[in-house]
């Protein structure tokens, strides 16, 4: 068979080494615009489940990979003076470039033709050209553009503007910090992803953007305003970028997942918001589901429906889960006037995929503190608060 990828990012890398390993005579190449080394962001998280999924498809990259990690199992919420840590969420960081080295190696081993510095501009020619051409080339897609009668994507974006950072301070576990300055309420996700580095991803509602007036800021003077709202959180370490720039999360779906012998993967054919850490996981999903279509002995026109079938619900359940989760950080200037203790349970339910039970599961003695907190505002008489605490409680049992 012969494999044309747009796009060297996770999708487009892993699908590509996952069928050269299972069929040496496939011819397939991976078009990539930018040099191995070029990328931007910083470190991506995965959820502790991801990482079975890749050992049973490649076990050399996913052992490479697993080395490269800093895990945890804590989420720090930080508000105000306090902090909360909910344990029981396994979680791993690794540097994006890391992990794009690791899959480029492992391609190039199998391989792999990869071309670097090479834009594809005629996706057309390129269908034509193989049996199976996969566009894995990011949110801004070039290739559903161009099938885009074919593949009828929506598009949304998110309310909340946000920008991806990277700096030396260390944060020891899945860390989300709410900060209020006189123009509103910031929200720092954060994690350490290699011994030195944490990616400091900040976002803000548009009105708190507008007021801080960050359209008239450089680069330098962003990233000095930021460590000032988060100066007790970064212990005067800098905020670094990385061609780093605002931006608001756009929501891509696509009503069909093929057109002939073109097919999506990863950004280009689905995003979710980056709050529920997911979007290179489902990447590399969606590579190790379209694999085993082919692996399972289908041609193609078959493989990319069953592709379609098997896998769009599973996706279809993580969009809906990030909207939650994007809804709630748009919301966040509401809910910072909650306690801490409430607060960090609304945060840590709000895409509804840990639900009380299990939240009790993952961390009995969190449950237990929010559980006497709400006793007490309710006997202190601090009524209103503490019954609409108590509603949210039941509902969420
Ligand atoms: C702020 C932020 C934080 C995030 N945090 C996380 C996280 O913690 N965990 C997580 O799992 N995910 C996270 N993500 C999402 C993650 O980065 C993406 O979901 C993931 O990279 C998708 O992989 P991909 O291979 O589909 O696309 P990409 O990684 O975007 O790769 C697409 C590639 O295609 C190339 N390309 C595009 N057009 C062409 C062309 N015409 N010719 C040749 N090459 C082309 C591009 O150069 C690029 O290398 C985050 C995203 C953002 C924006």
């Amino acid at each position: 068979m012969r494999l044309n990828v747009i796009g060297g990012g996770p999708a487009g890398l892993y699908f590509a080494l996952l069928m050269k390993r299972r069929d040496a005579s496939h011819e397939v190449t991976v078009f990539e615009r930018n040099p191995p080394d070029a990328t931007f962001g910083w470190g991506v998280v995965f959820s502790g489940r991801t990482l079975s999924n890749l050992r049973e498809a490649d076990a050399e990259s996913h052992r490479r990979i697993t080395e490269s990690f800093e895990t945890w199992d804590n989420v720090d919420v930080l508000l105000r003076e306090s902090k909360v840590t909910v344990r029981g969420n396994h979680f791993s960081g690794i540097s994006r470039l890391r992990l794009l080295n690791i899959l480029q190696e492992r391609c190039a081993e199998l391989g792999v033709d990869l071309r670097f510095n090479t834009e594809v501009e005629d996706v057309k020619a390129l269908a034509r050209d193989c049996d199976l051409l996969v566009g894995a080339d990011g949110v801004g897609s070039f290739v559903r553009e161009r099938y885009t009668d074919a593949f009828r994507p929506t598009l949304g974006a998110g309310r909340n503007k946000y920008i991806w950072y990277g700096t030396r301070q260390l944060f020891h576990g899945l860390t989300l910090t709410f900060r209020e300055s006189g123009a509103g309420v910031f929200a720092a996700h954060s994690y350490k992803f290699s011994r030195d580095t944490s990616t400091f991803i900040v976002e803000c509602d548009e009105e708190t953007w507008d007021s801080s007036g960050f359209d008239e800021m450089s680069d330098e003077e962003t990233r000095a305003h930021l460590a000032r709202v988060f100066a007790r959180d970064l212990g005067g370490h800098e905020l670094l970028s990385n061609n780093s720039r605002w931006i608001n999360f756009l929501l891509v779906k696509n009503e069909r997942w093929s057109a002939g012998n073109v097919v999506l993967l990863g950004d280009a054919l689905h995003t979710a918001h980056f709050s529920i850490g997911s979007g290179t996981k489902l990447a590399l999903e969606d590579s190790i589901a379209l694999f085993q279509c082919f692996a399972a002995g289908m041609d193609v026109p078959r493989a990319l429906v069953e592709f379609e079938l098997s896998r769009k619900p599973v996706i279809e359940a993580y969009q809906q889960a990030a909207h939650e989760s994007r809804i709630w950080f748009e919301q966040a200037r509401d809910y910072v006037r909650l306690d801490p203790l409430p607060f960090a349970f609304s945060l840590m339910t709000r895409s509804g995929k840990v639900d009380y039970e299990r939240l009790r599961q993952r961390d009995p003695a969190f449950v237990e503190a929010y559980e006497s907190h709400l006793s007490r505002s309710i006997s202190e008489g601090d009524s209103q608060d503490g019954q609409e605490e108590r509603q949210t409680q039941k509902s969420e049992r």
